[in-house]
């Protein structure tokens, strides 16, 4: 690990993310307050988060959404137009 003090850019809202904010996993940077389920909106950690096309997902709601039906995007799509489900 190193931190030379490059501003990146969060993989989840695409903004500047300072060091103080910064949370690395698998490489990609994010701020610690967007490491959570774009699902359930809940807290990420380190040892139990999925990720597909940056957006972040845990793994109960990764496995539900994802593997269940075999069909990723139309799953995705869906759950995000019906947040409430
Ligand atoms: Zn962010
Ligand atoms: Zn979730």
């Amino acid at each position: 690990m190193s931190f030379t003090g490059t501003l990146d850019k969060c993989k989840a809202c695409d903004k500047t993310v300072y060091f103080v904010d910064l949370l690395s996993a698998d490489g990609t940077t994010y701020h610690k307050a967007c490491f959570k389920c774009s699902h359930c909106k809940g807290t990420l950690v380190m040892s139990n988060y999925s990720s597909m096309d940056g957006v972040l997902f845990c793994k109960t709601h990764f496995e539900q959404l994802f593997k269940e039906s075999g069909n990723f995007s139309k799953n995705f799509q869906t759950c995000r137009t019906h947040p409430s489900h």
